[in-house]
């Protein structure tokens, strides 16, 4: 069992700037995010969107956002549990807090910061038998490193823009390339779109459509072919080493929703003062939470983080008095 004051279910911005928050109050923080990087929908949708109204900066794309806070957040060594979802959290704030994760890591706290957002962010997955042997193997739902994909017969569903976009880029590197879509139109924008069309006219792509996956076929977790069928139910089997479904990413609230918090129109209701939720020793910031007059902005999340941790100071360390200092004052202590 893991050891920490505080847990921050949740690694999008405002969580990310909860820890700094907590840190400079002298509390230790783990951080768990179902997606497998940090920051929340910034990285998720936006990341190369400028964003124009955090306070100082006139504008940052919001993976720079995401850097900058991740860097802010690092004198407090934070622990974070990437590609998790907290599943269930038991015990009170008299006893203190046992979080338990997808999987299956167990941490203790005093103090829980519900940072979810919208709620847990996965890939759309298509429903494909024995799908989940191959994930992490030779099926992404996210390109990290293109380099990756070297050399390599790649399958690649869908026809957005994460589809279109990563068929014109992988191109460069890849074997051969395959887009199965349902439809012979791609929504994506106009020119990728063309820059696409342009790539299987060269015969470096291979655009499949209209078809649908129906299948996988491999051994061990790798791939060495994955089925397709078109709108008659004919079948075709294109070699491949691994497949990028790219159907989008879903959220939902997920098992927040049987905390005992209240939720009302799927967002946790929160003392405005304090953020603190129905179930004391519990908070919820950010996009998650809710209270009369509240924003789902960031800049409102980040005052969410700083009124949640003077409170959980208390929760933490309690009977000792919490004397407010600006930063200025004290700088960033780390020990
Ligand atoms: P999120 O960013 O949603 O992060 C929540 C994280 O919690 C996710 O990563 C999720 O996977 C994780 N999570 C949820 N449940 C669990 C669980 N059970 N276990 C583990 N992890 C979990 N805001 C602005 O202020 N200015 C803008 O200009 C602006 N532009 C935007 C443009 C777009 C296209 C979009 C989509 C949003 C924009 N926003 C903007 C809104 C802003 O992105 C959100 O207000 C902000 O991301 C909320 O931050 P958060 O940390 O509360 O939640």
């Amino acid at each position: 069992m893991q050891k920490t004051d505080a847990v921050i279910v949740g690694a999008g911005p405002v969580g990310l700037f909860a820890v700094f928050e907590l840190g400079m109050l002298g509390m230790k923080a783990h951080v768990v995010d179902a997606l497998d990087e940090a920051g929340g929908q910034c990285t998720a949708l936006y990341p190369e969107k400028p964003i124009y109204d955090i306070p100082g900066y006139p504008r940052i794309d919001a993976g720079e956002l995401i850097a900058r806070l991740e860097e802010q957040a690092a004198p407090f060594a934070p622990r974070y549990h990437l590609g998790q979802q907290v599943v269930a959290v038991e015990g009170d704030a008299e006893t203190g807090f046992t979080v338990t994760t997808s999987k299956k890591e167990v941490i203790h706290c005093h103090v829980i910061l519900i940072a979810a957002g919208g709620g847990a962010f996965g890939p759309n997955r298509p429903p494909l038998d024995g799908l989940e042997r191959y994930e992490g193997k030779s099926v992404f739902y996210l390109v990290k490193r293109r380099e990756d994909f070297r050399g390599k017969k790649i399958v690649i569903g869908g026809g957005g823009d994460s589809a279109v976009d990563w068929a014109n880029s992988l191109a460069e590197v890849a074997a051969h390339i395959a887009v199965v879509h349902r439809r012979d139109k791609f929504r994506a924008a106009p020119e990728s779109v063309s820059q696409l069309r342009a790539l299987a006219d060269r015969g470096k792509v291979d655009l499949v459509v209209p078809f649908q996956l129906a299948g996988l076929e491999g051994d061990g977790g790798q791939l060495t072919g994955v089925r397709v069928k078109d709108l008659d139910g004919a079948e075709r089997l294109l070699e491949a080493d691994c497949l990028l479904p790219f159907y989008g990413l879903a959220s939902s609230l997920g098992p927040i929703a049987d905390w005992a918090l209240q939720i009302e129109k799927n967002l946790v209701a929160v003392d405005p003062a304090t953020c603190e939720t129905a179930r004391p020793g519990i908070y919820a910031i950010g996009d998650i939470a809710t209270y009369p007059g509240k924003l789902k902005l960031i800049l409102q999340g980040f005052a969410d983080a700083a009124a949640a941790a003077h409170s959980a100071h208390g929760h933490v360390f309690p009977g000792e008095a919490l004397h407010f200092e600006y930063s200025t004052t004290k700088g960033v202590k780390t020990g």
